[in-house]
């Protein structure tokens, strides 16, 4: 498709938080809405996501933004004709100091406040629900038999498919190389194929959102961080399905994928890079000694392959959405870290409803840019983050 020479909103990242207000904006009623994407749509770091969807989230408006995405999910074959491979799972959290349970006794009455299904249990019935656990250095576990997963690629291109039925235009291989900013104003984006003149940017770039503010000259706190995932030849030792379990005391965490076991050591590391990373073998001996340790019969199994991509985190492990200060008409919605996936069909929503209508229909406070200019910002886990 040719690049067109203006666009009332044009979005930077076709990843399935950009596809996502792509859609919404179009089934909102914006009629000129423009993505574009470097590679191809869900080619980023979406493509790299573990799937993972929990309502188990430390602030009220995270909660909201779950519960949301979980009814989307619900009912995702019936609004956009395709099987997202949503399946309530489960996501177990072991937890072994108790510090570190005190944390989630709030957050889990914060949670079912709010009509979650999570409680605390014992390490004897997260060994019911997984009997391949080692739980003797436990002290309890926390169970959301609600969350679950689905597919992150089948998601995105069902973004992408109805956006275009719905009148949007997705441009791939476009790389956005400059935002040009007239009057405080950007007023358009460059690419090598072309300048697009617009009213609206929205920088959805996924880890390269930095990268792409500094185009515009705002200064975005977000942070790619590398991640492993590895996966065995098939295992049927653990019968699936098994929630996605994470280990708080390590980080490392596992589910089932058809027969083989998806293991990650819950890494966070900066490799100088927002686009690519490689997979550094190196970390298969630090992910099978925390697997074995939580999950001993994994001895028998073999590491068959794996990857590795980038999270998108921000100081506070909150997302940014919102006008970004300083530049009139451009828009960010960045920084999702490991629950990017997951929140998108609502960030999706909310997007469209500020572009659109003027203001979006819930709080959104927590993720405001400027917070972090005002001292505003502030963790609410400071455990290992989760997908
Ligand atoms: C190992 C791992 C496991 C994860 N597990 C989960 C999980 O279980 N659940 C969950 O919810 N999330 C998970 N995540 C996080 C999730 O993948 C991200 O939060 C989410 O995919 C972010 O989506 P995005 O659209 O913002 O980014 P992306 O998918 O990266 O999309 C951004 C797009 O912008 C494009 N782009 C960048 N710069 C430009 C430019 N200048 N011009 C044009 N295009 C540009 C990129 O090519 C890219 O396609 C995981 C991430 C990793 C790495």
């Amino acid at each position: 498709m040719d690049l067109p020479k203006t666009a009332d909103v044009v979005i930077i990242g076709g990843g399935v938080v950009g596809c996502s207000i792509a859609y919404h904006l179009a089934r909102r009623g914006a009629r000129d809405v423009l993505v574009l994407e470097r590679d191809a749509v869900g080619a980023g770091t979406t493509s790299k996501a573990a799937g993972g969807i929990r309502a188990q989230f430390p602030t009220e408006a995270e909660i909201r933004f779950s519960l949301e995405a979980i009814r989307v999910f619900e009912r995702f074959e019936e609004e956009f004709g395709v099987d997202p491979g949503y399946r309530k799972i489960g996501y177990l959290f072991l937890i072994s100091e108790s510090e570190d349970l005190r944390g989630y006794e709030s957050r889990v009455a914060l949670q079912q406040s709010l009509g979650v299904d999570v409680r605390i249990i014992a390490p004897s019935e997260a060994k019911a629900l997984v009997p391949a656990l080692h739980v003797d250095d436990l002290i309890a576990a926390v169970w959301g038999p609600d969350d679950g997963m689905a597919g992150p690629a089948e998601v995105t291109n069902a973004f992408a498919r109805r956006a275009r039925e719905l009148g949007a235009r997705i441009v791939e291989g476009v790389d956005v190389t400059g935002i040009e900013i007239q009057g405080g104003r950007a007023t358009a984006v460059v690419t090598a194929s072309g300048t697009v003149g617009t009213r609206v940017v929205v920088n959805a770039a996924g880890p390269a959102a930095a990268r792409v503010g500094r185009l515009a000259g705002v200064d975005l706190p977000v942070h790619p961080r590398r991640r492993h995932i590895f996966f065995t030849e098939p295992f049927p030792e653990i019968p699936g399905p098994v929630p996605l379990t994470t280990d708080r005391a390590s980080g490392f965490y596992f589910r089932k994928e058809m027969e083989q076991v998806l293991l990650s050591p819950g890494d966070v590391e900066d490799v100088g890079d927002d686009f690519d990373v490689a997979v550094d073998r190196a970390k298969i001996g630090e992910t099978v000694e925390k697997a074995i340790h939580r999950l001993p019969i994994l001895e028998k199994a073999r590491i068959s392959g794996g990857w590795a991509g980038l999270r998108p985190l921000t100081p506070d492990d909150h997302a940014i959405i919102g006008w970004a200060p300083g530049v009139e008409g451009f828009f960010v919605a960045v920084g999702f870290g490991g629950h990017g996936f997951q929140h998108s069909p609502t960030t999706g929503r909310v997007v469209s409803e500020w572009l659109v209508d003027g203001a979006p229909s819930m709080d959104l406070s927590l993720f405001a840019p400027d917070r972090f200019a005002r001292g505003q910002s502030a963790a609410h886990d400071t455990g290992p983050d989760a997908e």
